[in-house]
C-alpha cells in the first residue's frame, strides 16, 4: 500500500530524562475548572466537567529550557493566555474509575491553552462550536513531560504564568474543581483514552491578552517550565 502523498508527521513532546519522545494522539481540554476563573468568565458553582479538543498538530513542543515562538494568530484582536497543568496518558482505558486513574498517567507537563477570546465569545453567543477560538494552528505550546516516576502523583502545588516577568496567573492545582482523577473518570466515560492522549486540565483566574513581542513563562508543580514568545 502506498499513500497519494506523505502522511503528516506524528507530533511529539520531549520527555525529561529521556531521549525518547511522547507521540501525541489527541489533546483533550477541560473548560472552566477553577472557581475563580469560572467567575471571571461569568459563571458560578460546580457544573459537570465539559470538554473540547485541539488537534494534535496544534501542539508546539518545547524542549527543556528553550524558548519557543508562536505567531500571533489571524482573525483575532484578543489573544488570551491560559496556563494549564497537562496530564499525559500512558495506558489505554475506558470507564476508568477515579481510584484507578493514577495508573493511566504517564506524566505531567505545563502548557498554554491559547485562545482567540473574541472569536470564542462570539461562538458562545451564537451557540456555535469553539474550534475557531480554541483549536487554531499553534494554539497549544507545551513543555517537556516529566514522567510520574520522577514527579510522583501531582495533586497540589503552584501553577503560575508570568508575562514579561510580571505574574498574571497564580494558583494551586489543589484548586481544580474536578481533580485529575475525576477528569480521567469523566473523560474516559465519553471517549476511550489511549496512550499519547494529553489532557489540558483547565486554567486558573487571571487570563489576559498578550500581544506581539510578549514573553510568557509558564510553570507548574511537577513539571519543567515553558517559555513562549509571541512573534509577528
Ligand atoms: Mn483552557
Amino acid at each position: 500500500m502506498s499513500f497519494v502523498f506523505a502522511p503528516s508527521p506524528v507530533n511529539s513532546l520531549a520527555i525529561v530524562g529521556s531521549n525518547d519522545r511522547f507521540p501525541i494522539r489527541r489533546v483533550y481540554c477541560v473548560g472552566r475548572n477553577y472557581v475563580e476563573h469560572a467567575q471571571e468568565m461569568g459563571f458560578t458553582g460546580r457544573e459537570p466537567p465539559f470538554f473540547f479538543l485541539k488537534p494534535a498538530d496544534a501542539v508546539v513542543p518545547a524542549a527543556g529550557g528553550e524558548t519557543v515562538s508562536i505567531p500571533y494568530p489571524t482573525l483575532t484582536q484578543n489573544l488570551h493566555h491560559e496556563v494549564e497543568l497537562v496530564v499525559a496518558i500512558g495506558k489505554a482505558g475506558k470507564n476508568i474509575s477515579a481510584a484507578d486513574a493514577p495508573s493511566h498517567v504517564f506524566g505531567y507537563a505545563v502548557g498554554l491553552d491559547m485562545t482567540r477570546r473574541d472569536l470564542q465569545g462570539e461562538a458562545k453567543k451564537q451557540g456555535r462550536p469553539w474550534e475557531i477560538g480554541k483549536a487554531f494552528d499553534q494554539s497549544a505550546p507545551i513543555g517537556p513531560i516529566t514522567p510520574v516516576a520522577k514527579s510522583g502523583i501531582v495533586t497540589e502545588g503552584a501553577i503560575e504564568l508570568t508575562v514579561n516577568g510580571k505574574t498574571t496567573q497564580k494558583s494551586d492545582v489543589a484548586k481544580l474543581i474536578w481533580s485529575v482523577n475525576e477528569i480521567i473518570e469523566h473523560l474516559s466515560a465519553a471517549w476511550e483514552l489511549q496512550p499519547g492522549d494529553l489532557i489540558m486540565t483547565g486554567t486558573p483566574e487571571g487570563v489576559a491578552a498578550v500581544v506581539r513581542g510578549d514573553v510568557m513563562r509558564a510553570s507548574s508543580v511537577g513539571c519543567e517550565s515553558l517559555t513562549v514568545l509571541i512573534s509577528d
